[in-house]
């Protein structure tokens, strides 16, 4: 008899006969299924192929629930009262054998919105009186009415669609399960609130041990930028996005060597600059930023962005993302020439394409000789031209884009850019939207997770954390000596090291929201660069 058709373990086990008759029994649901949907096409001779694969779907999920349920009772754990006290389950937190307390009903919610029933042995731990369903245990069971895999659906659809109520649509449709709004709301942030912590662990971890990095990639690109998240409350808060990519060499349409960054991974977090700073590691690490042979790091110009690279990799080439001086030319010439002047249009593209291509001193000479006293207005115009060219020489090292391009290095932050809209802005920034701080992050986790294809990598892990913790046995801990109880198997309730705790950022910059509607000054009003030119200095002010 094949272990899997029928247990034949210690003392009770099925044996051939009981695995026979769960065969058959299985056999008989299906065979059911399958005469049931022969009578009913019968009876609908003209039926669509869609009311065919709803008939379908309806006979099997019933007979997939009672074949489910067939499976989960063949188990291991099973029978715990028959067994000799020697063979019993030990409880989780402290080791005793369990005492068998009768049997308890559960149902577990599947595909189909079918119900499978187990019932199931619970038992108590006569040293510390915990209750233990040994079955739920091996079955991975989460709390709650949904089976495991749906309750991964809601995390899912929760995740990705950009509205809780549209995510809870989604699933019935694709699942025939109904849940409400809110309890997607709840289990998507329940998930992502783990998922936090176990990232912020593994950051400390990294912080402590230092084990080696991944080995990274000849020449990487990281670029780091911010996007506002609409909170309750009218008040907006900064989200922090990493974005890390590999450089490779590659050829356009007409056939010209050009630099792409390609397999794209990103971090993001509500988090002041110091904190996400450290809370990236596990990003780094994993991509191997500390071994890559050159790191590109292609920044707006924050202050808060040069720590970040100090931190990671001080050696990294540094440079002024492109678009950004432009637009520094850009205020500079019009406020000089005219917005919107032929004159100054022609300067700025002449002078975009010097900076990008040739020497960028003669660039500054160029911006240091513009004609400001036959401006509009002579006082703004200088002002524009002083701020443009103390901005561009405080950066002279990090606007070499022709020696950049030359060592094949990128010169655009484009990267971050598409990551706020892919992470931050196309789930957290959806009209009518306000997040309760807390729930940022969790999301952004989560929306990490799923945009660098890596959910089915972190899944099993926030599962893990989602299942109640064994509390601790107050009478007796029977953990191996030198293991903490965070490496015992408890990461949830593992004190987090001081040092990374944290802490919600400040209520941020001046209010630029009146009666609830971001004011025109508001980041939200302006146009792109200027939004990050906001931040720039605001975090630079902040620092
Ligand atoms: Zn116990």
């Amino acid at each position: 008899m094949d272990r899997a058709d029928g247990w034949d373990g210690p003392r009770r086990g099925w044996g051939v006969s009981a695995g026979d008759e769960l065969s058959a029994r299985m056999a008989r649901e299906i065979a059911e299924a399958v005469t049931g949907l022969r009578d009913w096409r019968v009876q609908h001779p003209t039926a669509t192929f869609a009311e065919l694969e709803a008939a379908v779907d309806e006979r099997f999920n019933a007979a997939r629930a009672r074949v489910l349920g067939e499976l989960a009772r063949l188990s291991a754990a099973a029978d715990l009262a028959g067994r000799p006290a020697g063979e019993r389950a030990r409880c989780p937190a402290c080791g005793d054998r369990l005492a068998p307390q009768g049997k308890r009903r559960r149902a577990v919610v599947t595909q189909g919105a079918r119900e499978v029933v187990l019932e199931r042995d619970y038992a108590r731990c006569p040293a510390c009186g915990r209750g233990v369903f040994p079955l739920d245990e091996e079955l991975g069971l989460l709390p709650g009415p949904l089976s495991p895999r749906l309750r991964e659906a809601v995390v899912r659809v929760g995740t990705w669609i950009p509205s809780f109520q549209r995510g809870a649509a989604a699933l019935a449709y694709f699942t025939g399960v109904r849940v409400d709004a809110e309890t997607v709301r709840r289990q998507t942030e329940a998930a992502g609130a783990a998922l936090v912590d176990r990232e912020t662990a593994e950051a400390a971890r990294l912080e402590r041990e230092a084990p080696a990095p991944a080995g990274g990639p000849r020449v990487q690109q990281i670029s780091a930028d911010g996007a506002m998240v609409p909170l309750r409350g009218g008040e907006w808060a900064e989200a922090k996005t990493l974005a890390v990519g590999e450089v490779v060499a590659a050829r356009d349409g007409a056939g010209a060597p050009v630099v792409r960054t390609v397999g794209a991974s990103y971090f993001s977090r509500l988090a002041d600059s110091d904190a996400f700073g450290r809370l990236a590691l596990p990003e780094l690490h994993r991509r191997g930023t500390a071994t890559a042979g050159t790191v590109a790091a292609v920044l707006d110009g924050s202050l808060w962005l040069q720590a970040f690279v100090d931190l990671h990799r001080p050696d990294a080439v540094r440079i002024l993302d492109f678009p950004h001086a432009v637009e520094s030319l850009s205020a500079a010439v019009q406020a000089a020439l005219g917005v919107g002047a032929v004159a100054a249009v022609v300067w700025l593209a002449r002078h975009a394409h010097e900076l990008k291509t040739g020497d960028p001193d003669a660039v500054l000479a160029a911006l240091a000789a513009l004609p400001v006293h036959d401006a509009a207005d002579p006082a703004a115009a200088a002002t524009a031209r002083d701020q443009a060219l103390g901005y561009l020489r405080a950066r002279r090292e990090q606007i070499a884009y022709a020696r950049f391009q030359a060592m094949g290095l990128p010169i655009g932050s484009g990267m971050v850019e598409s990551a706020n809209k892919l992470v931050v802005e196309e789930r957290l920034k959806g009209p009518g939207m306000h997040w309760a701080r807390p729930n940022v992050d969790p999301m952004l986790a989560l929306r990490c997770a799923a945009a660098n294809d890596r959910w089915d990598e972190v899944w099993p892990g926030v599962v893990r954390s989602l299942r109640r913790a064994p509390d601790p046995c107050p009478t007796r801990a029977r953990r191996p000596a030198g293991l903490s109880a965070a490496q015992a198997g408890r990461p949830r309730r593992a004190p987090r090291p001081p040092p990374l705790r944290v802490a919600p950022m400040p209520a941020d910059r001046p209010r630029r929201i009146v009666a609830g509607r971001p004011t025109p000054d508001h980041p939200l009003k302006r146009r792109p660069f200027q939004h990050r030119e906001l931040l720039r200095q605001t975090t630079s002010t902040k620092r």
